[in-house]
């Protein structure tokens, strides 16, 4: 029995266990501490009314004869979901694809890393700071990893290089960990890079219901050409708090073609090989949360974030921070004051204001010297942490 050799290549992901040892050290030797955690990449806000709704009728049908369902007749999504999606494209971000562009799933971490069953041994380009999981993913598949530097000069929007060959790129945007986003000018010039390279743009769209201003784009399909060069991953995790009710999708047009091969028609038939479906009442769930009624709730919810990260970034202002992000993401990505490494001003903050965030360093090397706060805490907790930062 032989093992994939390419996990031994992997490294521990020890960045949150990190975080919690020294969190616990800490309370251990200092039990009255209030520590606040603005670290946290996950929502906390409860899902919507018509969500809640929505997953009852939904378990009411399913305990019935007439309403009861099995396997779903398509592993990629009932059409009254793929219509909702659709039809959020088109009126919220101005995307018109149909209905069968998209094929439902769990979540956008497990389709990321699923997809690169379909793609065979590649040159990736992946941004650095990033988020964990491309690159774990292509370690994983032995392909090999180009790192482009997301730094102050760019303001962590790393632009193509014509003198990298890639096959392969990921791009998120709004960025975790570093909030920065891509403009339309910008998405366009990977657009024709990936084009003119013959090769693909992974878009990890998690993050693109926090746009607030206009012409941003949240979806690479905002940029003409992208049908033909790109895979959009989007999901629920963030926008409807889904982070532990589990709903995304995939985006893939027709006309992208491969070596004569339709990529959306290869995904699908490895989906239907591999993946039964999201559970029924789940997709009602996000079926109800891409409703108008829904969609408000959404908006309530992201509003809360985005006024707890205004919160943060006015306290980051009056200390005179370099940060980015904050604006149009749940993220803010701060300079570590005084030269401090990030994890000295994580033990810093940690001691001497009693708040845990993430070190930088743990997105990569870049990330050196950086520190992320997110916006995901409670109203009260941020305001007193930004009272702590500023005191
Ligand atoms: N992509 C990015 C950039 C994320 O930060 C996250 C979660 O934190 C995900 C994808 C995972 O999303 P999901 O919950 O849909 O798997």
């Amino acid at each position: 029995m032989n093992l994939n050799t390419n996990y031994s290549k992997l490294q521990d992901s020890y960045l949150f266990v990190e975080i919690a040892r020294r969190v616990a050290d800490y309370k251990a030797a200092n039990p009255g501490a209030n520590v606040i955690r603005l670290g946290i990449g996950d929502v906390t806000r409860p899902l919507g009314g018509a969500v809640v709704e929505a997953l009852k009728n939904a378990a009411a049908e399913m305990g019935t004869v007439e309403g009861f369902r099995g396997y779903s007749p398509d592993s990629a999504g009932y059409p009254f979901l793929k219509n909702a999606i659709a039809g959020y494209y088109k009126s919220k971000l101005g995307v018109d694809l149909p209905p069968d562009t998209f094929q439902v799933n769990d979540g956008a971490k497990s389709d990321l890393g699923n997809f690169l069953d379909i793609l065979g041994h590649n040159r990736v380009l992946v941004p650095d700071p990033v988020y964990p999981a491309y690159v774990d993913t292509n370690i994983m598949s032995g392909n090999e990893l180009i790192y482009m530097a997301g730094n102050e000069a760019n303001g962590f929007l790393p632009m193509p290089d014509y003198t990298l060959d890639a096959d392969l790129i990921y791009l998120c945007s709004p960025n975790n960990p570093t909030g920065a986003v891509y403009s339309k000018a910008q998405l366009t010039d990977w657009v024709n890079y990936a084009l003119a390279k013959k090769a693909v743009i992974l878009f990890d769209a998690a993050y693109g219901a926090f746009i607030t201003e206009p012409g941003l784009p949240a979806s690479i399909f905002e940029i003409p050409g992208a049908e033909n060069c790109a895979v959009e991953f989007g999901t629920l995790s963030k926008m409807a708090n889904f982070a532990g009710t589990r709903c995304g999708w995939t985006a893939i047009s027709d006309r992208l073609i491969i070596n004569g091969e339709s990529i959306a028609k290869l995904w699908f038939r490895r989906q239907s090989a591999k993946f039964n479906g999201v559970a029924y009442v789940i997709q009602k769930a996000a079926e109800a949360a891409l409703s108008p009624a829904g969609l408000a709730d959404c908006q309530t919810s992201l509003d809360y974030y985005s006024a707890n990260a205004k919160i943060i970034t006015g306290a980051l202002g009056r200390l005179g921070a370099t940060y980015y992000g904050g604006a149009n993401s749940p993220y803010i990505w701060l300079k570590c004051p005084d030269g401090l490494s990030s994890w000295d001003y994580f033990d810093y903050l940690l001691k001497e204001k009693n708040i845990v965030g993430t070190p930088g360093a743990g997105f990569g090397v870049n990330g050196e010297g950086w520190f992320r706060i997110t916006s995901f805490g409670s109203r009260e907790n941020t305001e007193e942490a930004a009272r702590r930062l500023i005191g």
